[in-house]
């Protein structure tokens, strides 16, 4: 899996700089797309080809050959095999790129290009529409903005710093030309990409900006990690039965000294079934888990597992973790394929704790599930509160069969099973 950055934004605003920095200190391939527009450019000015001779420069298109290299700590731009680097920023590059990089034929090469650059590698790219339309799927995706004149002034800077000839109105003129030309593009226009971090580094130093950026990776990077983990699937072994039995013995030893809990009906031998139960607290869904003759898998949203013992748990028990505010595809798969080996799949339809009681809507995700697997469901009514010392009454009912629902009426299977749930609730003998 590639990890991807992505450093968008108009000229002048550091991403160049700031970019290389982040490359070194995170270990991530610099990719500079601008870089890649200035060497079709610089070869149409070579070769005398002017922006309306699209064959020609479909042909050069064709021949053409750009390699990003680090060379001594160095980012080294070669166009066919020759070191390009300092040309690439001239006076007429600088003046056409925008222009030739908005040619259709020109773009799509280039970004064909820049994605096979990146292909399974942990980068970070610099340019204008990294996030919205080379990679918008990027990891971290950041949009570098600052005040015209400030840009200006900080291209100015470094071009005299390169030894290159241009002006301050000059600079000023082909920034301010380029922004226009590169934010009406056609495809992959400069814009905010709705999910990146904007910074203004109108006032703020490079190291500053660097500080920033860096906090948002670590961030990222940590948050993948987290996702690795959880997401882990423990394969079952032998050790991983023993170890769950031996939960299974202990917990439950515990949880019958502190909550008398009393079971009516149960599940059957065999055979895979969704088990519905009404969510009163955390420990409910340990009570059917740990008092079921057979395995249950149950769904529990993602963030019961950043706690270490949870998650240690939720893995021993192949427990499925659950996105919340999506549809996570993902999931649901792991769910059907619970179904399929004919094991128990536990669900919670209220989807929180105490729903009902909030007057939330029961989720339909369940009931999907059931159908869509064509198995049956089992309702478990709970009642109690789960107060040291009191009693606990889990009720089991008899399999649901959805076969006659559709998915159009979805609705309707959820709230027999819900029904049904209620019902089982009020039986305390
Ligand atoms: O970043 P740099 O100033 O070198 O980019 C040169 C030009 O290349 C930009 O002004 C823009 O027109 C074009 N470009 C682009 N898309 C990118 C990177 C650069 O259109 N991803």
């Amino acid at each position: 899996m590639s990890f991807i950055v992505a450093i968008d934004g108009p000229a002048g605003t550091g991403k160049g700089t700031v970019t290389e920095i982040l490359s070194k200190k995170f270990n991530l391939i610099n990719i500079d797309t601008g870089a890649t527009y200035r060497c079709v450019t610089l070869d149409m000015l070579n070769k005398g080809i002017k922006l309306e001779e699209l064959d020609k420069i479909k042909e050069l298109l064709k021949n053409l050959q750009i390699e990003l290299k680090v060379e001594n700590g160095k980012q080294l731009v070669f166009l066919n095999g020759k070191e390009v680097t300092k040309e690439i920023r001239n006076k007429e590059v600088s003046g056409l790129v925008s222009q030739v990089s908005s040619i259709k034929e020109v773009r799509l090469s280039m970004v064909d290009l820049q994605r096979k650059m990146a292909e399974g590698k942990n980068v970070i790219m610099e340019g204008r529409d990294i996030g919205t339309y080379v990679f918008p799927t990027a990891d971290v995706k950041i949009y570098l903005d600052a005040d015209l004149e400030e840009r200006a002034k900080r291209r100015f800077k470094q071009n005299v710093e390169k030894g290159l000839t241009m002006s301050y109105v000059e600079v000023i003129d082909n920034i301010k030309k380029r922004d226009e030309n590169d934010k009406q593009k056609e495809i992959g226009a400069l814009k905010v990409a709705k999910d990146a971090e904007v910074i203004d580094s109108t006032s703020m130093s490079i190291n500053e900006v660097v500080r920033e950026i860096s906090s948002i990776i670590k961030k990222k990077q940590k948050d993948i990690k987290m996702q690795e983990k959880i997401y882990r699937v423990r394969k079952e072994t032998a050790w991983k039965k023993f170890v769950r039995k031996l939960v299974k013995v202990t917990l439950g030893v515990v949880y019958r000294i502190a909550f008398r809990v009393k079971i009516t009906g149960q599940v059957p031998d065999e055979g895979a079934y969704v088990l519905c139960c009404n969510h009163i607290n955390y420990l409910d869904a340990a009570a059917i888990v740990l008092f079921n003759k057979r395995k249950v898998n149950f769904v529990a949203k993602e963030d019961l597992f950043q706690h270490g013992i949870l998650m240690w748990l939720g893995h021993l028990f192949d427990v499925i973790p659950i996105k919340r505010d999506m549809q996570d595809i993902d999931a649901m798969k792991r769910c059907l394929k619970v179904l399929k080996n004919g094991e128990l799949l536990g669900i919670f339809p209220e989807g929180t704790r105490k729903g009902m009681e909030k007057n939330m809507k029961a989720k339909n995700g369940a009931a999907f599930m059931a159908m869509k697997a064509k198995v049956k469901v089992i309702p478990i009514g709970i009642h109690g509160t789960f107060k040291p010392f009191s009693k606990v009454y889990m009720n089991y009912g008899e399999p649901i069969d959805l076969s006659g629902y559709t998915k159009d009426n979805l609705d309707e299977a959820t709230e027999n099973i819900m029904d049904t749930i209620v019902m089982l609730t009020k039986k305390e003998d």
